[in-house]
């Protein structure tokens, strides 16, 4: 076992960082002391150093197993970057690629090797690994072993033979997303001997989620990423159709961007997704189809355009943004006419149970977009974890953004309105009741002679139907599944509409100075706030590695993080050993871009 001293120096050596992200320094001991590991840790967490720095430090060869040919290749080139001696070996190899492979497994001069799970299946292939040394077995994307996760692979079962096979090497199995449920089921096929688990945190303190009314949903997304120009980002949408078009609106405004969706042939789509990876446009207009792919480090916000139809969606799509650590802004624009058309597609399920659960789940997430609690809490209580801080600091409801306002007497006149027509209306009659609108329908029904016709009509249709929507959203009123809807009163309605409960909506307000200045001192920054950098050498940087990275057809993050090169514009190194004291820059990336990057640096301050 090596000391924590020889340890910290490997890290700062061939990482280039100064200490371990939370949990990682207990996975590589436990790998170290020889035993099986399954860790849960969330994205950007640093599960690849987790394996990488023991398989630097141990004899023998770290057998990577990842599930996504197209990831494979970025994470052996980041490897090599870093300098460790990784190759891959999968199906899109030419043949004399592979031997050259094999014969580097063989000569016992692989740190790492990646391969896909289905490779194990070869026997040729199990064969050489029996005739090698090998450190450890590491699992990526562990989940897609168990049928009970969001994405089973068949392939996976392969791994299952490996502790059978390889009995004197540990298998340490990691994942961002498993419930205790998919967590056993891992465990249990991958037969991992009493290993050390570990289930890390599921915040991401570096997000800041924000939720905003849907009210325009072009020219508000135009807005969003306008305020963050320059950066990466990802937004989602639910149709093909939306998708296109927002993407085209964002191009007619200068926003360099592309869309993304099932539609697209093969070619177009990763065509589209490479331009992102590679910062040749800023911003990817996507359906949930896009994702998987994606291990973009400075994705700086991700919003979406359209309510996601659970919990664990948004968290896994929102997960995508501030891998490397530096804040991120996620917005939410929340419409209560997306619940219908998600409901819509929920009721097409045929089962019973799964229908409920889906049900459930859609609520779930409204009630996230529509409730006055710390959306951090709300999403870490979804997956089972307490946050004991009364205040995170980096989501809209701590900072004040969004004020709780009364809405009783107006969910008392809408809600009257229902019940006065015995619930037989839908949402078009009802706020034609309360707006006091003079219609055929009204006098031939006779709704012109009830109480509350015209009890609203100070105020818009629009804002009617907002607190309609809220109504719905919070499960005081419901929609029948009928050809004609019609609104029901639910038993939580019923207690507001007698005035034994009242009711509340979110109303967005200006940021409250004091609760920002507040967060800005328990350490939690937005983009803007962090911005105490050099800006247009940051921006001369950013060129420079882009045109490296062409070069070298490798995406730009890999020769140095956003966050790298932001320290990078913060302390403005002038000499090699200033520059090796930046977070990010190692031994092997000091020898290889040290000079260039400390020539643009020199030629910078000359310049300004
Ligand atoms: P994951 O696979 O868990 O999503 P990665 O392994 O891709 O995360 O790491 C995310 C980012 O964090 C990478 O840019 C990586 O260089 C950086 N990172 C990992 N460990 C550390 C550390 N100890 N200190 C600083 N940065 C780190
Ligand atoms: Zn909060």
């Amino acid at each position: 076992m090596p000391e924590q001293a020889q340890l910290l120096d490997a890290l700062r050596r061939v990482f280039g960082f100064d200490g371990f992200r939370p949990n990682q320094e207990d996975v590589v001991r436990a790998i170290f002391a020889g035993r099986d590991v399954f860790a849960v840790m969330p994205t950007g967490g640093g599960k690849s150093l987790c394996y990488q720095l023991p398989a630097h430090l141990l004899e023998g060869t770290c057998v990577v197993v990842s599930p996504l040919i197209s990831l494979m290749k970025d994470q052996v080139d980041a490897a090599r970057e870093t300098g460790l001696r990784a190759a891959l070996l999968n199906s899109s190899l030419t043949a004399s690629a592979r031997r050259k492979v094999r014969k580097e497994l063989l000569d016992g001069e692989l740190d790492l090797l990646y391969v896909a799970p289905e490779r194990f299946a070869l026997g040729g292939f199990v064969a050489d690994l029996e005739a090698v040394r090998l450190s450890l077995f590491a699992v990526d994307e562990a989940h897609c072993i168990s049928e009970w996760g969001h994405d089973f692979r068949p392939d996976y079962l392969n791994l299952s033979m490996l502790v059978g096979q390889f009995p004197r090497v540990p298998l340490a199995a990691f994942t961002a997303t498993a419930t205790h449920h998919v967590q056993e089921d891992i465990v249990e096929r991958l037969g991992l001997r009493k290993p050390f688990s570990l289930r890390a945190s599921f915040d991401r303190p570096n997000l800041i989620y924000y939720v905003a009314a849907k009210t325009g949903i072009n020219s508000q997304i135009l807005t969003f990423v306008q305020r963050h120009s320059g950066s990466s980002g990802i937004i989602y949408r639910t149709t093909r159709n939306s998708v296109e078009k927002t993407a085209a609106m964002l191009e007619a405004h200068g926003v360099k961007s592309l869309p993304y969706h099932a539609g697209l042939d093969d070619g177009t789509r990763k065509r589209n997704q490479d331009l992102f990876n590679r910062d040749e446009i800023d911003v990817i207009v996507a359906t949930i189809a896009f994702g998987m792919g994606i291990d973009k480090s400075n994705v700086r916000f991700v919003v979406h355009g359209d309510l996601p139809k659970n919990i664990e969606s948004y968290y896994q799509e929102t997960g995508r943004a501030g891998r490397d650590g530096d804040p991120a802004d996620l917005m939410l624009f929340f419409g209560g006419g997306d619940i219908a058309k998600i409901k819509y597609f929920v009721d097409q399920i045929e089962d019973d149970a799964q229908r409920k659960i889906a049900t459930d789940k859609l609520y779930q997430v409204v009630r996230y977009a529509t409730t006055n609690a710390c959306r951090r809490r709300q999403l870490l209580a979804y997956f089972g974890e307490r946050y004991d801080r009364e205040d995170c600091g980096a989501c809209d409801v701590c900072r004040g953004v969004v004020e709780q306002a009364d809405a009783t007497t107006e969910a008392q006149i809408i809600m009257s309105a229902i019940a006065r027509t015995y619930q037989r209306f839908g949402a078009g009659q009802i706020i034609d009741i309360v707006t006091g609108a003079d219609t055929d329908r009204i006098r031939k029904l006779g709704h012109d002679s009830l109480k509350t016709y015209g009890a609203g009509s100070g105020k818009t249709k629009g804002f009617w139907r907002g607190i309609l929507n809220d109504l719905v959203a919070q499960q005081c009123v419901r929609r029948t599944d009928d050809e004609y809807p019609t609104l029901q009163i639910t038993a939580k309605g019923g207690e507001i509409l007698t005035g034994r409960e009242s009711f509340h909506v979110l109303r967005q307000t200006k940021i409250d100075r004091k609760k920002k200045a507040k967060a800005k001192k328990a350490g939690r920054t937005t983009l803007a706030d962090a911005e105490v950098f050099d800006q247009a050498l940051f921006e001369r940087l950013r060129t420079l590695r882009r045109k490296l990275a062409g070069e070298q057809g490798v995406p730009p993050y890999i020769i140095f993080n956003d966050r790298t090169l932001r320290l990078m514009a913060r302390d403005v190194p002038e000499t090699t050993t200033q520059f090796a004291d930046i977070s990010g820059v190692g031994e092997a990336k000091l020898a290889r871009y040290g000079e260039v990057f400390l020539g643009e640096i020199r030629a910078h301050l000359r310049d300004v």
